[in-house]
């Protein structure tokens, strides 16, 4: 099969003639129909990633056509699938409390596995796989593996955001997107900050209510602003960087709820932020990665009723051979929307 491969972090990634994936007994090898360019890859790409050792294939946010099952999954040949980008073991007392995403026995392609820049892949586990709905195209279904998936538990699962209710959200690459889109679809009041003015008008076409550039100065006071003195309900940090999270709790009001989605890594993993602020205004702080699996009905029935279009996620369709040049869109402020790779043979 053709594969991307990481040789040298941050090198180009070099096309190579692999063999084919093999079936595992409880899982699936799928033909990998699309999928996205997201910002873990790149964390993986650069060396920041722990588990992404040179000789890695990427991609993590997949959706696929079963072309051979094991002899203990559930699924056959045909079968169009989304897969959470972790596969949990079903079996732990996290997963067996609901909290899959959470599972003390995670195996994640992409993250020390083959991924998915490549024609086919070998996913275990294949109970952590979900229906891909008809009318959904494999190049937005693909986001619900990992992005779209993320942020929607981010707002239902930990941070219970109600219609009404005013949502910040502090970055808009893919995950702050999502969140803007899917806030949108459950009555929240969105506000998005940024730094790039294109991106600020296209979260503007899809229905922010306000905009904000970062760079203008105290994105906090701002918000509290708009919100008539109060401040938001929810935050989202969609980055995973110190000035970010800052600014996500300081928009926060009394018993405002912060979401950290942002991956924060190397010299980013420890920040300054105001912890009297948390006390003071008695906030909560949630940490949030990917969503359990049997959540997966929540938000695509809302897709398949016409209430959610994830559609306007995706700026670009791109084939394998140019999967470097959207990793290397990350090292700096990135134009809107997510690239997807559905051509796996050019
Ligand atoms: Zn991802
Ligand atoms: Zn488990």
């Amino acid at each position: 099969m053709r594969a991307a491969v990481i040789e040298e972090y941050r090198k180009d990634l070099a096309i190579r003639d692999l063999a084919d994936p093999v079936c595992e007994a409880d899982g699936v090898v799928l033909k990998v129909l699309a999928c996205g360019v997201c910002r873990s890859d790149w964390h993986g790409w650069v060396g920041e990633h722990p588990r992404v050792k040179p000789g890695q294939i990427p991609g993590h946010e997949y959706c696929g056509e079963v072309v051979e099952a094991g002899p203990a999954a559930r699924w056959k040949p045909g079968d169009r699938l989304i897969a959470p980008f972790i596969l949990a073991c079903g079996i732990c007392p996290s997963c067996q409390s609901g909290h899959s995403n959470t599972c003390e026995d995670q195996r994640l392609p992409g993250f020390g596995e083959p991924g998915a820049y490549a024609e086919y892949i070998s996913v275990p586990r294949a109970h952590n796989l979900v229906r891909l709905p008809e009318a959904l195209p494999p190049v937005q279904a693909a986001g619900l593996g990992c992005r779209v998936t993320t942020a929607w538990h981010a707002l239902t699962g930990r941070a219970a955001l109600q219609g009404g209710e005013w949502l910040a959200v502090h970055g808009t690459g893919g995950i702050g997107l999502s969140c803007l889109i899917l806030g949108r679809a459950l009555g929240a009041r969105v506000i998005v900050v940024d730094v790039v003015p294109e991106k600020l008008a296209h979260a503007l076409s899809l229905g922010a209510e306000a905009a904000l550039d970062a760079r203008a100065g105290d994105v906090a006071a701002r918000i509290h602003e708009i919100t008539g003195g109060k401040g938001a309900h929810v935050s989202v940090e969609a980055l995973g960087i110190e000035a970010t999270t800052a600014a996500s709790l300081e928009c926060l009001r009394p018993l405002g709820r912060h979401v950290q989605i942002g991956l924060p890594l190397g010299h980013a993993a420890r920040m300054q932020v105001n912890m009297n602020l948390v006390y003071m205004r008695q906030l909560a702080l949630f940490g949030t990665r990917g969503m359990p699996s049997w959540r997966y009905p929540s938000l695509l029935g809302l897709i398949e009723a016409g209430r959610v279009d994830v559609a306007p996620l995706i700026a670009r369709r791109i084939p394998l051979s140019q999967a470097t040049e959207e990793l290397r869109v990350f090292d700096a402020p990135a134009p809107p929307g997510v690239a997807v790779i559905d051509d796996f043979a050019a």
